[in-house]
């Protein structure tokens, strides 16, 4: 597997040396959204960073396992629910359905195992009933606290103390706690709420045990690497440890993982101040291949702030890689096959030598700025020192290199061929005359092929309309 990859751990403070438990193989959970509404762009960052960590792993020759929840039942998803007089289970399907949609648009690739909170409630309920047999957990009039004060090391994640924890608390807490640090892992019901049986009350689980279990049940015990945004630090990654060492007896991640926050104007984005764009608005203004340019385009652990001038800066960027490939495609059109000269082979030496710089950048902790300029390199390489007379060996390898690295970071660096408009309409009325013919299946292959092109079409009365995805 060549060099280690070093990765900051926030458990340690320092970037570390990466070994996986199992050699080869990468066991990597990413706490994922909750789903009663559009995700915003900075959603997206932890989303498109670990894509990116996964698609880097994996180029490396690790097998990785990528497990993703959704949080399906929780106070938003309800309020939303009454708000429309739905089920909150409507409320979430609609918004998984959304996610996905927007997952596809930014090119990320389906987790491994995507489980969802709803689904996994008798998982739960064992690990809460472990944790109170172990002492760890005590039930008071049909809610069960997590007993923060029995975990030794709780704190370890944030580099919290429970005392300093307890002496910055001013609002008078419930007595039903026996210590104000205390969390919940199972609450009862309140009216119009959904709910499940349990031996303790109708209810539902707390936020924090839905990660321990899921993480456990589709990872086991001990995993490599948990991630997500910087703010999950503390409490939920420090609650998450508690309930899985406590539960385990094992240490339960080797190495946690946090992305930075995407600001705007310099203050965070986040959904509670309103002061967000949804990937959705901003895919209406850009490709999403943009957005996630312009998300790489700085390191991970860097706050960003979210403006017009960067994304039309990685607007830019994107389009340069995209026509040097285009005009390496069209090259190759032409091009000889022929042996390498001694020059060409020294250009090939050179590409090859910025694909070992690609490979040092991500090997430090995901340097993906750093690794986006080394792709810059080999289209400057590209534009300056390719001509129609080179050999089509060479042309094809430069080529290979540029998608190659791209597809890394997962950007599609090749143009998706654009139909003109008056191919669109031909095709249109081709799939019209079919259709009057009785020939189906002709006007199916047509509507296949405008699709596969990003072409939808939609047949209303006043005739077909069509639309770019
Ligand atoms: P939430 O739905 O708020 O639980 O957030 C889902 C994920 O997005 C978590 O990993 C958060 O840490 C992350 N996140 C939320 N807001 C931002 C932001 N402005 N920048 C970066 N990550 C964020
Ligand atoms: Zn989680």
């Amino acid at each position: 597997m060549g060099v280690k990859m070093k990765i900051y751990n926030t458990l340690t403070k320092k970037k570390e040396e990466f070994v996986p438990i199992e050699e080869g193989k990468v066991r990597m959970y990413v706490c994922g959204p909750t789903v009663y509404n559009y995700i915003h762009i900075g959603n997206a960052r932890p989303i498109i960073v670990f894509d990116t960590v996964r698609r880097y792993m994996e180029y490396k020759g690790y097998e990785v396992n990528f497990v993703t929840n959704f949080t399906d039942v929780d106070d938003k998803i309800i309020k939303r629910a009454k708000e429309e007089g739905v089920s909150a289970a409507v409320i979430s399907e609609r918004y998984i359905e959304e996610y996905r949609k927007d997952l596809d648009g930014l090119n990320v690739k389906p987790a491994t195992a995507n489980p969802k909170a709803t689904e996994e409630i008798d998982g739960m309920i064992e690990m809460i009933s472990t944790l109170i047999k172990k002492g760890y957990a005590y039930e008071k009039n049909g809610t069960v606290y997590f007993r923060t004060r029995n975990f030794k090391e709780y704190g370890k994640l944030s580099k919290k103390n429970i005392d300093d924890l307890e002496a910055g608390i001013r609002i008078a807490v419930s007595e039903e706690k026996e210590d104000p640090m205390d969390f919940v892992l199972w609450k009862p019901k309140k009216e119009g709420e959904p709910y499940w049986s349990s031996p303790w009350s109708d209810g539902r689980p707390g936020w924090h045990i839905e990660c321990s279990v899921m993480s456990r049940k589709y990872l086991g015990e001990q995993i490599d690497i948990h991630a997500g945004g910087e703010d999950l630090v503390f409490p939920h990654h420090e609650n998450e440890i508690a309930q899985s060492e406590a539960c385990n007896g094992k240490e339960f991640a080797r190495y946690w993982m946090h992305n930075a926050f995407l600001n705007i104007d310099n203050k965070k984005m986040s959904k509670s101040d309103g002061n967000f764009f949804t990937v959705r608005e901003i895919s209406e203004e850009y490709p999403l291949q943009v957005l996630r340019f312009f998300m790489l385009s700085a390191h991970y652990r860097s706050p960003v702030n979210f403006s017009r001038e960067l994304m039309e800066a990685s607007k830019n960027g994107l389009e340069r890689i995209l026509t040097a490939t285009y005009n390496l495609n069209h090259l190759l059109e032409t091009a000889k096959e022929k042996e390498m000269t001694d020059e060409e082979k020294n250009i090939l030496a050179d590409v090859n030598g910025l694909n070992e710089k690609f490979d040092a950048a991500m090997d430090e902790d995901f340097n993906t700025a750093d690794a986006i300029s080394v792709i810059f390199e080999i289209v400057k390489a590209a534009n300056t020192k390719i001509t129609a007379d080179n050999s089509k060996e060479l042309i094809q390898k430069v080529l290979d290199k540029i998608i190659l690295l791209s597809d890394i970071l997962g950007i599609q660096a090749v143009k998706k061929e654009e139909l003109l408009e008056e191919e669109i309409e031909r095709l249109i009325q081709e799939r019209q005359n079919a259709r009057k013919n009785k020939d189906f299946a002709r006007a199916d292959e047509i509507r296949n092929i405008l699709s596969d092109k990003g072409i939808i079409l939609e047949d209303t009365r006043e005739g077909v309309r069509w639309k770019r995805a």
